[in-house]
């Protein structure tokens, strides 16, 4: 049982409102339910994004990348391997998906479920409360896949892993066969482009560009082993960066574009891929206007361009197993750290840019 019967929590009450202090009783569990004492919830421009938009809710627990130690569970749980779960253990966990519709038991693809939570963004009046990771503790539903945190990799890292990482993962994936030959192109040098490229780079390409800003995370990039590096601050001509990556090709374009930066970078980043090329589009932030693509770029420019959203279990899992590896520089993301009661700076710090990733520590 866990120590306290009560919960410390951020609350958003109103669309743009910087997240206050709060407390709630701890739900009951319903059957196969746990509950997490978070050890560390992340940020990301999801969470900003969120508390500026007003298709929700209010109010609610901001934060959807958490890990968190099991203090209370009611029954058996197993993790994504079929170990059981018990109390002690250092878990992050999925959205839970319903199994059942359309989405989750036909077409296989679970994340475009309809009926799953989204935690960081669920109202907190609704049973079972406790869904978000801004909170000393959170609730994780039966449905949830639940993945060990192995003991290398910090609670900060394994929180950001629940997010960028995973949806990266399930992005690959989606994406197939990577040839030895290939050339990538990241756009983005915020946590999910770097996430991305030191992806590329393990996956095998033989050449990975970025393409971001500012100065400071372009630099994370080239130490991070980008073979080359572009800054659009200082290239701030969209046909100069698309130029830039003809000659980085020897004409052809990548053979593969990744968007880690928003919409607004779509149409830019079509222009770098190679004829017969694939574009994965992860990053969803920024505008929702139209883009314009031609039809000869669908046909006789032969693109193949793959969406992503989210991750399964498995991704959240391989997210971890690539933490773990070790072999990229990774706690360089985690840029902040802040108690529970200092929520509101770091929001404000993610929204300044100030901070990479910024991460919520409510049980120090
Ligand atoms: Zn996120
Ligand atoms: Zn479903």
């Amino acid at each position: 049982m866990p120590a306290t019967k009560n919960a410390k929590i951020a609350l958003v009450t109103g669309v743009g409102k910087t997240p206050e202090i709060s407390h709630m009783e701890l739900p009951k569990l319903e059957p196969n339910a746990m509950l997490a004492e978070i050890q560390a919830a992340t940020l990301c421009g999801t969470d900003i994004h969120l508390l500026h938009s007003a298709a929700k809710a209010m109010p609610y627990i901001p934060g959807h990348e958490s890990c968190g130690i099991i203090v209370e569970k009611s029954g058996d749980r197993f993790d994504v391997t079929g170990e059981p779960l018990e109390i002690g253990d250092r878990v992050i966990w999925a959205y839970p998906f319903c199994g059942e519709c359309f989405y989750c038991a036909v077409a296989n693809q679970p994340t475009m479920c309809p009926n799953a939570l989204r935690f960081g963004r669920e109202p907190v009046a609704v049973y079972p409360h406790l869904l978000g990771g801004c909170a000393t503790h959170q609730y994780v539903p039966p449905r949830s896949a639940v993945i060990r945190v192995p003991a290398g990799v910090s609670s900060e890292l394994a929180a950001s892993a629940s997010c960028a990482l995973r949806t990266i993962m399930h992005g690959f994936e989606r994406l197939g066969r990577v040839p030895g030959h290939g050339i990538a192109v990241i756009q983005g040098t915020g946590p999910v482009g770097l996430y991305a490229l030191a992806v590329a780079k393990s996956r095998g390409f033989k050449k990975v560009l970025a393409v971001g800003a500012p100065a400071s995370r372009v630099a994370v990039a080239k130490d991070w082993g980008a073979d080359a590096t572009l800054n659009i601050d200082e290239t701030p001509v969209r046909a100069d960066r698309v130029k830039w990556v003809m000659d980085q090709t020897g004409g052809i374009g990548a053979d593969v574009v990744i968007q880690c930066a928003g919409s607004a970078a779509v149409s830019e980043g079509i222009d770098m891929v190679r004829a017969g090329g694939r574009y994965l589009s992860i990053g969803e932030g920024g505008t929702d206007k139209d883009i314009a693509i031609t039809p000869r770029a669908m046909s006789v420019k032969m693109l193949n361009i793959i969406g992503v959203r989210s991750g399964a279990g498995r991704h959240f899992y391989e997210a971890l197993q690539f933490l773990k590896d070790g072999k990229f520089p990774f706690k360089d993301l985690i840029s902040g750290t802040y108690a529970l009661d200092k929520v509101a700076d770091a929001f404000d710090g993610m929204k300044s840019m100030r901070e990479v990733k910024a991460a919520i520590l409510p049980n120090s």
